[in-house]
């Protein structure tokens, strides 16, 4: 008998770092995420640099999405993303406190869950011009089940400060 075709999950990540050399944190987490067990990185945005959000006195956050294909389900991907945070040394304060690294799970196929530790689609992503922008420049067209189109959503977004950088992802 043949063996079964795998079919995997395509998930969308938000990256986000404001310490500790925010850039290479990003990059050293995208190839992080190509090493994921059971899943492969499709593609990763542009780098952005985003106006913190809700606490001002901090320093500007670098940003990202990357597409990921996974056939780990959704809480051992979310248990899997903290603990590459934790390796990037991540300390958890408050509420939108600085942070190394922030790895959150915006999408998952056409999933909506909630429960303690987990919702799908990530909560406050639709209000994001620093998630909007990266995750419409890899999926223009993009939707959030239960928001609507990226495309549509990002127009409320205007006047968040959001710059795409020229240095490289990897
Ligand atoms: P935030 O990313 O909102 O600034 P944290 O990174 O400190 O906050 O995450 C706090 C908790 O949020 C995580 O431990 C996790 O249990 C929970 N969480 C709920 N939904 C998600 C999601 N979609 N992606 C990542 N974490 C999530
Ligand atoms: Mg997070």
């Amino acid at each position: 008998m043949l063996p079964t075709k795998k079919s995997y999950c395509q998930a969308f990540i938000a990256l986000g770092s404001n310490l500790e050399n925010p850039v290479s944190q990003i990059q050293h987490a995208v190839s992080e995420l190509s090493r994921l067990p059971d899943s492969r990185l499709i593609c990763c945005s542009s780098l952005y640099c985003s106006a913190p959000v809700g606490r001002l006195d901090q320093p500007d956050f670098i940003n990202a999405v990357a597409h990921i294909e996974t056939n780990l389900a959704p809480h051992d991907l979310l248990k899997a993303l903290l603990d590459i945070e934790h390796h990037h040394g991540r300390v958890r304060e408050s509420l939108n406190a600085p942070r190394t690294l922030d790895l959150d799970i915006l999408l998952y196929d056409d999933l909506t869950y909630q429960d303690d530790i987990l919702t799908i689609p990530h909560p406050r992503m639709y209000q994001r011009a620093f998630v909007l922008r990266p995750l419409m420049e890899i999926v223009p067209t993009c939707f959030i089940p239960g928001r609507g189109l990226v495309s549509e959503l990002i127009v409320s977004c205007t006047g968040q400060k959001l710059e795409r950088l020229a240095v490289q992802n990897e």
